[in-house]
This record gives C-alpha cells, structure tokens and sequence, in this order.
C-alpha cells in the first residue's frame, strides 16, 4: 500500500464575476494521479502557476475547499473530505518563503514549539523544552538559537527554523513547497543535503515541488512535469533526466546548465507565454508552445499513458 494515492485528483476554483460577468472556473488542478511510497521522493516540476503548489496544499487539505474531484488516500485511508487534525501529525508541509511563513514576534523556541503544544507531545515544560532543543540541533541550530526572534536569522536559517517545526510532530510526508528557490545558490546545496539526510535518518517522504528541474532531478526518486493544471509526464528520475518523451520534459532538460563548457546541449526555446488557466487551449493545453503540434493536438486531449514501466506520458505522438 503506498504511503500517498492520489486518484484523479481536480481542485477547480470560481473566479470574478460581477453584475453582468458570469463566474469563471480555474482548473488549478485537473486529473492529477500519482502514488508517493514511504521513504520516497517525487518530485514536482514546472513553470510558476501550473498547480505545483496547489496540488501540494490540496493533498494535506490545507486550502479553504475540498478537493473538487477525485480522492486522497493516506495509509490506505481516504482523507478526501477527512477531518485533518489526526493526519497533521503524519503530514506536513515546508513553505517556500521562510521570511513570510514565521511569525515575527514568535521566538524560534516557541515556533517549534507550536506544534508540540497542538498535540500535546510532552509530559512537562522540561520535556517541552528537551525536544526544542534536540531539533534544534537536528537541522543545525543551537540552543541560544530558541530565544531569538526570526528577523536575527539568514534565508538559510529561516528556512532551518522552518523544517524544524515540521519535523516537530516526527512526520512521515512532507510537502516540500519550493524550499529553496528562494535561498542563494550556495545555500541551496545545503538545506537539499539536509532533506536527503533527514530521509534517510527518518524514512521520510517528500512531494518535493520545485520550477529548477535541477534541484528536483538531484533529490528525487521519481519526477512529474506539470503544465497548466495537468500532470503530461512522470517517470524516475534518471529516465525523464535522460529519455524524457513529452516536448514540454524536454526543453526543460535542455534548460539545465551543464558544467563542462565543452558539452554542448541543443536548447529547446518554447514560444510565447503560458495561456491563462481561465481560458486553455483546447485539445493538448500544450499545443500552442509545442513545436511538434498537429492538428489531431487541436481536437483532442492527449490520455496520460505507460510507455515504459513506470514511465507514463500524455502525447498523441508518443
Ligand atoms: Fe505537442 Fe501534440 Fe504532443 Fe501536445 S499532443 S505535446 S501539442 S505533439
């Protein structure tokens, strides 16, 4: 039984309207399905506004909404419409921006501590203050660290100050929200070597989002490619690294930096600019960047298909 079964998963929302507009659906998410195991990585990737985020919130039920369609199954159990509380504990998220998502007049003890408090994972104000501490020490704090307030902190750290306090439940899923587009490069490094060892040392699994498919294809087991609310391939990591099928997967590949100046890789430039999600294209929602499209792409949706074990992809060309 995998840890997480995604199933068809479509998380739609009503936007404007007014006196004489009739409301517009959002398909932020549109038939999404994949399963995460325990102890593994999927990773998730594509360009900003493509339901990464939005499918990342919408499996740990954190939007305001259900999810419009399909079901969520954690453990085998189906927490689609589930009352959230009990699942926190084993769920959890890390935000992308760790300047907004700490509580400036919070110190950093008491933020960790938040959610020990919530459910109540300690006998005494001793035993409180011992698991600060030694989580803390986990993602490379220290003790003077507890009493200061978040703005005395680097990205860097924020985002530390971050994973500790959702490592304080002793999680088994974590959603990793970009955590670290926003850091500088040479930190980036460090906090995805801290999220490998933390999986490692805890079995933990992570939906790890990201638009740098770089950072994505070094931690994950597997990876998705998402584009305009659809997932359009998914497969492990080093078969979409180096046998991606969809053109979307692959001028994303081609736009990885390669370190040896002497290799050269052939970038696949996409034209124009993503269509609003108000008004896709019909057909593939890729057709109108893609420069393999036909016009069978125009009439009809491309299904999400196994062309190799484990490698799935949605083309009409493939
Ligand atoms: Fe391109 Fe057509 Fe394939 Fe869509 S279905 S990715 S438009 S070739």
């Amino acid at each position: 039984m995998p840890l997480l079964e995604v199933r068809n998963l479509k998380q739609y929302f009503r936007v404007g309207g007014g006196f004489f507009a009739k409301k517009k659906v959002v398909k932020a998410v549109d038939n999404l399905s994949f399963v995460i195991e325990k102890g593994e990585t999927l990773g998730l990737v594509g360009e900003s506004g493509c339901g990464k985020s939005t499918t990342g919130r919408s499996v740990l039920r954190l939007l305001p909404k259900s999810p419009t369609e399909g079901e969520i199954y954690y453990n085998g159990a189906d927490i689609t419409r589930a009352e959230m509380l009990p699942y926190r504990r084993k769920m959890q998220i890390v935000f992308q921006d760790p300047y907004a998502s700490l509580d400036p007049r919070v110190t950093v003890g008491d933020t960790v501590g938040e959610a020990l408090d919530i459910h109540k994972l300690y006998e005494n104000r001793a035993e409180r203050q011992e698991k600060i501490m030694s989580l803390l020490h986990t993602v490379g704090l220290n003790s003077e660290h507890s009493n200061r307030y978040p703005h005395e902190f680097s990205g860097g750290q924020r985002q530390r100050i971050g994973i500790a306090r959702a490592l304080a439940v002793d999680p088994e899923f974590i959603v990793c929200d970009e955590p670290v587009s926003a850091l500088d490069v040479s930190i980036q490094a460090q906090i995805v070597n801290m999220f490998e060892d933390l999986q490692q040392e805890r079995q933990l699994a992570y939906l790890f989002i990201a638009h740098d498919l770089s950072v994505v294809k070094h931690i994950s087991n597997r990876i998705g490619v998402m584009y305009l609310g659809k997932l359009v391939e998914l497969a492990p990591s080093d078969e979409l690294t180096f046998h991606s099928l969809h053109p979307y997967t692959q001028s994303l590949i081609s736009a990885i930096p390669v370190p040896d100046p002497k290799v050269r890789v052939k970038r696949i430039a996409l034209e124009g600019d993503v269509p609003s999600p108000l008004d896709p294209p019909s057909g593939c929602n890729f057709r109108t960047r893609c420069p393999r499209a036909e016009a069978k792409c125009a009439e009809r949706e491309p299904e999400m298909r196994e062309i190799k074990t484990g490698h799935f992809v949605s083309c009409h060309l493939i």
